[in-house]
């Protein structure tokens, strides 16, 4: 199945003709992870998400594939084996868009971890999730310490420890897992919610009617097996099957700030303690600016609209401020900002960052099967779990459906492929192949594309404009990523908003013509789309008066 915009009336075409054997309700990283293990079993897959795929909490995490080390702290060893194991997995599967970074845990006076817990922490952790031996962790001095990060606060360090977390792009990994998905036939649609389920005589859930928001018409999706992977939205499905009883999502907020390298050169990725509550948070150098987060607060609003506010900012800046004593850094610095919300299970008296990760599966008496909690790290295996039991459930109703196990460890992700290269390499051969282009952009390229990245570079050859790269790249966003606007290619596809959002004033225009243009886009729907990129444009900066939007 072709996963491009060109194709969407086909594929509502078949989401309305056929009765798929499952159909995924939420495009997050969940939904997709369950879209492609199914597919891949050789079951027939639909998938819809109410707005662009990864919109939800999966383009707004630390972007981390981590064995999580905050867990080992709560004693949660299983989280920490299979997450860690889940991460080589992902490494080896899509090298492309995870990748090893060196992060710095400081040691300080009066923080959450002494020298030798950190010692025998990350030694711990490096053991659960399988550490090669070149990658494990290596404990430092304090001299030492400081000459691997002159910028942490000295008269509070006592040492620090080095050990490898997993970097990645949260909605590059959910796009990749969806095509991915499509090579084996599921059929995913994007701006399609499902407004309510459908039953069968027997009471039980058949599939649901959805509406599509790019042409106003609603349509019933027919399946055997419905799966709501909703993240957030979880409960107001549940609620929708009339089975939202027990347990509950517990939702949490958290933020992260985008302030320019320049103004935080951090030489590495640091993990380090909040003074006043005993969290801790990140500092992420990636191409060009730092990213530092998270927060974790309890929400109750619409979540719908989740921006960073004041007081999330001030929070950050605080605690970076306070282990960055040079660094200063104030509201102004901030380029951008994100906020996610995490779909945890509800627990009587837990405070947020005490909730477990762990995810659930709830069925309802419908035969609603929906997931809950739970990792970006962790959604291979979670996806097993899920489609594990609806397939257990049809081979015991219909004969016709033999159960095969799930063998996604060994399907390499769209963009996956470098010919055995490691992704520096992979990208160092591009820059020199193609140095028409700046070394800097085409290596961003292979970060985001992997092996697809070369096509593009190839169409940009036969432009000569100053937008040749850019205006490819959206090319091939919209023919084999669904891509149908600009906040879509901004925002999920590429990341601009977050990383680059100082260039978009001069871009965005541009773009959005062009995604009008070639996508036929009736004017009512482009003005929607302008005004919805603009919200989002907006919204990343409305944490403050005082910093220009
Ligand atoms: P979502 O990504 O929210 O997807 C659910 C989708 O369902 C949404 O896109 C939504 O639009 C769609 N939907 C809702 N209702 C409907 C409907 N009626 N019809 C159709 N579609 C619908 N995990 C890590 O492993 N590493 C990290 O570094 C990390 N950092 C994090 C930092 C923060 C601040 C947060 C908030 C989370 C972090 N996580 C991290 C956790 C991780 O991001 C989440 O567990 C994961 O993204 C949840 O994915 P999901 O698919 O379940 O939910």
């Amino acid at each position: 199945m072709e996963f491009s915009a060109a194709s969407r009336d086909g594929m509502i075409e078949q989401l309305k003709t056929k009765t798929f054997d499952i159909l995924v309700l939420g495009g997050g990283i969940t939904g997709a992870g369950i879209a492609l293990d199914a597919a891949s079993r050789g079951l027939t897959v639909a998938l819809v998400e109410k707005g662009d795929f990864a919109q939800g909490t999966s383009s707004r995490s630390t972007k981390l594939i981590h064995g999580g080390l905050r867990y080992l702290k709560q004693l949660e060893f299983g989280i920490v084996k299979e997450t860690g194991q889940e991460r080589s997995i992902l490494y080896h599967n899509a090298p492309h868009i995870v990748y090893p970074e060196k992060m710095l845990l400081p040691i300080i006076k009066g923080g959450s971890l002494g020298k030798y817990s950190t010692s025998l922490g990350l030694y711990v952790y490096d053991y659960l999730a399988g550490v090669p031996r070149p990658e494990r962790r290596y404990m430092l001095d304090k001299a030492a310490t400081i000459a691997a990060e002159p910028m942490l606060r000295e008269e509070i360090l006592l040492g620090g420890g080095m050990y490898i977390e997993y970097r990645s792009d949260d909605a590059r990994l959910v796009i990749e897992v969806l095509k991915s998905a499509a090579e084996f036939g599921a059929v995913s649609l994007n701006y399609c919610k499902a407004t309510s389920l459908i039953y069968n005589q027997d009471t039980k859930v058949a599939g649901a009617t959805v509406a599509d928001e790019r042409s106003g018409k609603s349509f019933e999706i027919k399946a055997k097996k419905t799966i709501n992977a909703a993240g957030p939205w979880v409960d107001e499905l549940r609620q929708a099957d009339n089975s939202l009883k027990g347990k509950r999502l517990h939702l949490t907020k958290g933020i992260h700030i985008v302030v320019p390298k320049h103004r935080l050169p951090v030489n590495q990725a640091v993990y380090f303690d909040v003074p006043t509550d005993g969290r801790m948070v990140f500092a992420i150098p990636r191409e060009g600016i730092v990213y530092v987060g998270t927060t974790d607060t309890n929400y109750k609003e619409d979540s719908d609209q989740c921006f960073a506010n004041a007081d999330d900012v001030s929070y950050v800046l605080k605690a970076a401020n306070y282990i960055f004593p040079t660094a200063a850094l104030t509201e102004q610095d901030v380029i951008s900002t994100w906020a996610g919300l995490r779909p945890l299970i509800h627990k009587d008296g837990k405070a947020p960052s005490d909730l477990s990760r762990k995810d659930e599966i709830f069925i309802s008496s419908s035969g609603l099967i929906s997931m809950a909690g739970g990792k970006l790290t962790g959604f291979r295996k979670m996806a097993e779990r899920a489609v594990d039991t609806a397939f257990k459930q049809l081979a015991s109703e219909d004969k016709k459906y033999e159960y095969s196990p799930c063998s996604t460890d060994q399907i390499v992700l769209a963009g996956g492929d470098l010919d055995g290269l490691s992704i520096a390499d992979f990208e160092n051969r591009l820059a020199e192949k193609y140095d028409r282009f700046p070394a800097a952009e085409v290596k961003s390229l292979a970060r985001k594309y992997g092996s697809a990245s070369e096509g593009i570079l190839q169409k940009a050859l036969l432009n000569n404009t100053d937008h040749a790269l850019l205006l490819a790249e959206a090319d091939y966003a919209i023919r084999h990523e669904m891509c149908l606007n600009i906040a879509d290619f901004i925002v999920r596809r590429t990341g601009r908003l977050y990383f680059e959002r100082p260039a978009l004033a001069e871009q965005y225009p541009l773009l959005q013509a062009y995604f009008v243009q070639k996508l036929g886009t009736p004017e009512d729907l482009a003005q929607k789309d302008l005004r919805q990129f603009e919200q989002e444009y907006v919204g990343v900066m409305a944490f403050s008066e005082s910093v220009p939007a």
